[in-house]
């Protein structure tokens, strides 16, 4: 993130303001705090690189916590995951990398302070009594009968509580707030709960387990936070984390709120990403489809793409949807870039040179970043009698604006030759299984000696020189720019896009690609951008396609 992004955003003047006013002593620590009971996503990764963007540019320290309260759904291969994906963003905790259950004997003892204070109770009704008691938005909630417990007795349940003799859900720890607050979360919010499970960090050791309105906020003051930044659905909660930090009296962050990224034709929430996991309506957490950081990455994505995509959508004050043509214009701009670009024939249609000479082969160099003035690399491609070129570039009759292969018609094989077309020639079902040319030997490089202007220029492959490989051609998850918009009792399963990926095998490129490794981006041209995939190998080579060649922001743009 530039310093002009982060400082021109809200957070930033509040952040201005506290080193002007020496709030934090002049120190910015942020973090990402990511619960491990799922993979990341594009809307995490902005928030990790909002959060180490201000870091960076305040000279100030990212931590990196797991916010690891809920034993239940959390899982060491859900932290392994997040870790290796928030370096793979290339943000940066150094040696600050924390966990929430680094942090339960201080929590434990800080619920102990608040009790002797008078400021927390055991409670014996049911989670189903305690949600009858806390009210509505707009009645009040009613006093628990255990709400009076002395502290001493208070003491000696809580004590008990943690030694695990009483079964989950029998008891809680509340805060003793105020039943009648206007805000519910001020109404005897539970700080811990009884849970005999297996914590993937801290085993049997505890059988009680902070909430996470209880833990978060302290860990934050535990690490030195200065600005606790999250997403605006805890807004309503900042008033409590500050009561708990206040009554106990330890060093308070300042949290700021901003608001959530959403992107049409994207489902962001985590149990509807699982769903579509579990339910194999993709290939897994890595799926080129998923907008998790690593479906991404295998889609083609790059670190300095999402990147310049968070900085390009900056952080608002409330909700709203990002055009995911705007992603996916951030995405081919970059790729325009820096991809190399290859000839690949996709769908293959044979075509034979009648007079070019049998065992003849040329080599043709060709610019492998013809967008970049400044870039002279070449690459070689070699040129025989039999090609391929794409189905959909040869029409048995066509119209006057088809500038490709007709009968009788002449066009550039790009950087090769001018070839027109004599006969196609059909297997018995009538399908075109072999076209027949003739070359133009004086057209060398694609240009005639004559200066005959020649329009269409299409790309090609030599047969005996072709390596085959598998494209896996990807489109939009869904159909439905709101995909979570369903009528009642509709799912949003509903709008998934039958045709997301289609399989092509047999596709035919240039040899160069042949040395192509995992992750290496390239353009194929008049195709699209294509990434070898982490499962591709030298003998079954297979590209992702990233995204296609047209550009449809500026026209949504438009139109909005
Ligand atoms: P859930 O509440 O279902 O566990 P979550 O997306 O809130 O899902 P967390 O692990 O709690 O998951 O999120 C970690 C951090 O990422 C939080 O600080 C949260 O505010 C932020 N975050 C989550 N989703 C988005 C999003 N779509 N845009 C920006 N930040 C997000
Ligand atoms: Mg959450």
């Amino acid at each position: 993130m530039t310093e002009e992004t982060t400082s021109s955003n809200f957070i930033s003047n509040i952040i201005d303001e506290h080193m002007r006013n020496g709030r934090f002593h002049g120190r910015v620590q942020t973090r990402f705090p990511p619960e491990p009971n799922g993979y990341l996503h594009i809307g995490h990764a902005k928030s990790i690189l909002l959060n180490y963007g201000i870091a960076r540019s305040y000279n100030g320290k990212f931590n990196l916590r797991f916010d690891d309260t809920n034993p239940l759904k959390e899982e060491q291969e859900f932290i392994d995951a997040i870790t290796e994906d928030v370096r793979w963003l290339g943000a940066d905790w150094e040696d600050r990398l924390f966990y929430a259950s680094d942090y339960f004997e201080q929590l434990y003892q800080w619920a102990i302070q608040l009790i002797k204070d008078g400021k927390a109770y055991v409670d014996d009704l049911t989670a189903e009594e305690i949600r009858q008691y806390r009210g509505t938005l707009t009645e009040p909630g009613k006093n628990s009968p255990y709400r009076d417990r002395s502290v001493d007795e208070n003491l000696d349940l809580f004590e008990r509580m943690k030694k695990g003799e009483f079964p989950d859900g029998s008891r809680v720890l509340r805060a003793k707030v105020d039943m009648a607050s206007p805000n519910i979360n001020f109404r005897d919010p539970v700080m811990y709960r009884i849970l005999h499970a297996e914590h993937p960090r801290t085993g049997s050791e505890w059988c009680i387990y902070p909430m996470y309105d209880w833990a978060h906020g302290q860990s934050d003051s535990i690490e030195g936070i200065t600005h606790s930044i999250c997403t605006l659905e805890f807004e309503d909660h900042r008033p409590l984390y500050d009561w708990f930090i206040e009554n106990l009296g330890i060093h308070a962050p300042q949290q700021i709120e901003f608001a959530r990224l959403n992107l049409t034709y994207t489902v962001m929430s985590k149990r509807k990403l699982r769903r579509l996991v579990e339910e194999k309506f993709v290939d897994g957490w890595d799926d080129p489809r998923m907008p998790t950081i690593r479906g991404m990455r295998r889609r083609g994505y790059t670190p300095e793409t999402m990147q310049k995509f968070a900085e390009l959508i900056g952080v608002a004050k409330s909700n709203s949807t990002v055009e995911i043509e705007m992603l996916e214009h951030v995405l081919r701009d970059d790729l325009n870039q820096f991809a190399p670009r290859a000839m690949a024939v996709i769908r293959p249609l044979k075509l034979v040179i009648t007079n070019y000479p049998e065992n003849m082969v040329e080599e043709f160099e060709v610019p492998t970043h013809p967008q970049d003035k400044e870039n002279s690399e070449t690459r070689v491609v070699p040129f025989s009698r039999e090609i391929y070129i794409e189905q959909e570039d040869f029409l048995e009759n066509p119209p006057k604006n088809f500038f490709r292969l007709g009968p009788g018609r002449e066009v550039r094989l790009l950087g090769a030759y001018l070839i027109t077309c004599d006969a196609a020639e059909k297997d018995a079902d009538g399908n075109i299984t072999t076209l027949h040319c003739t070359y133009d030997p004086e057209s060398r490089g694609g240009n005639p000696s004559d200066g005959r202007k020649v329009k269409g220029t299409i790309h090609w492959v030599s047969a005996q020189h072709a390596v085959s490989a598998e494209l896996r051609l990807y489109d939009r998850l869904f159909t439905d720019a709101f995909p979570e918009n369903t009528a009642d009792g509709v799912d949003f399963t509903a709008n998934l896009n039958p045709d997301s990926l289609e399989v092509l095998t047999g596709c035919q490129l240039e040899p160069n690609l042949a040395e192509a490794q995992v992750g290496d981006r390239f353009q194929f041209m008049r195709q699209g951008y294509f990434v070898v995939d982490s499962d591709s190998t030298p003998d079954n080579l297979i590209f992702n396609r990233t995204v296609g060649l047209r550009d449809t922001w500026a026209k949504v743009q438009q139109n909005s």
